[in-house]
């Protein structure tokens, strides 16, 4: 018989290679398909109603109850960790497609970008081997919310390097680096599982500011209020999961 924590760590890698697919699969789209954009716009909208639910439903108390209140301070920490990378050292940074070739020729700009994204999506795959680590049920709900965002970020970063510099091997490339980060969080968490009262928290507070900060400011920028009702779908499955199956 399977040792249950080895199952488990085997499954949150299989999820980690699915995660890191979709980031591939995304930078794939915007630069040899002509995806419609709507669809993206609507993981957007899914994602962050989805991911905002699960980091304050579950994760989070999770964090506590394994740390006790010391863990919010965790959470605090990764909140702003991504602020610092994705919106502090990079000078321009949004979700979706970057169409503003203008703000990319800056030197530094972006690597800046690369660099914020990758630590985010490092933390995505974090998120997915400590909620394996807590359980079955966790770890799943958190793969449900980094998918949900995985096709918009390999978009994104395949954006940004086409803006900059039209080559479309080193934006696929980018977005499949991403893949990769994630795939290092997940092995690195299963790796390290005696820190998972660090891991857990501060992945909590990365999915928190993707969320709500990268997330949700797309969603309201479409004058479209079907897009602003899909975030409530996004809630509303989460906490349909969570009552079918975890009583
Ligand atoms: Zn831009
Ligand atoms: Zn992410």
């Amino acid at each position: 018989m399977i040792h249950e924590l080895s199952f488990r760590i085997a499954l949150a890698a299989l999820l980690g290679l699915i995660a890191a697919g979709g980031n591939l699969l995304g930078g794939y789209f915007v630069v040899y398909r002509e995806w419609p954009r709507r669809y993206l716009q609507y993981f957007l909208a899914l994602g962050a109603g989805y991911m905002l639910s699960v980091a304050l439903v579950e994760v989070i108390p999770e964090s506590v109850h394994l740390a006790g209140e010391s863990a919010l301070l965790y959470v605090l920490a990764g909140f702003f960790l991504v602020h610092l990378f994705e919106h502090t050292i990079a000078p321009h940074f949004h979700f979706g497609e970057e169409t503003h070739t203008e703000q990319m020729q800056h030197g530094h700009a972006q690597s800046a970008i690369f660099l914020g994204l990758a630590i985010h999506t490092f933390f995505d795959g974090v998120a997915i081997a400590s909620g394996f680590l807590v359980s079955t049920w966790l770890g799943f709900l958190i793969f449900v919310a980094v998918f949900l965002h995985k096709l918009p970020e390999g978009f994104t970063v395949a954006s940004v390097v086409m803006a900059r510099s039209q080559s479309k091997r080193n934006a696929v490339r980018a977005a499949g680096l991403l893949g990769a980060a994630t795939l290092a969080g997940v092995l690195l968490t299963s790796q390290l599982q005696g820190q998972l009262k660090y891991a857990l928290p501060l992945s909590g507070g990365v999915t928190l500011y993707v969320a709500a900060t990268d997330l949700l400011p797309e969603v309201n920028k479409e004058p479209n209020w079907r897009m602003a009702l899909l975030v409530f779908v996004g809630v509303a499955t989460m906490l349909i999961l969570k009552l079918l199956f975890n009583l």
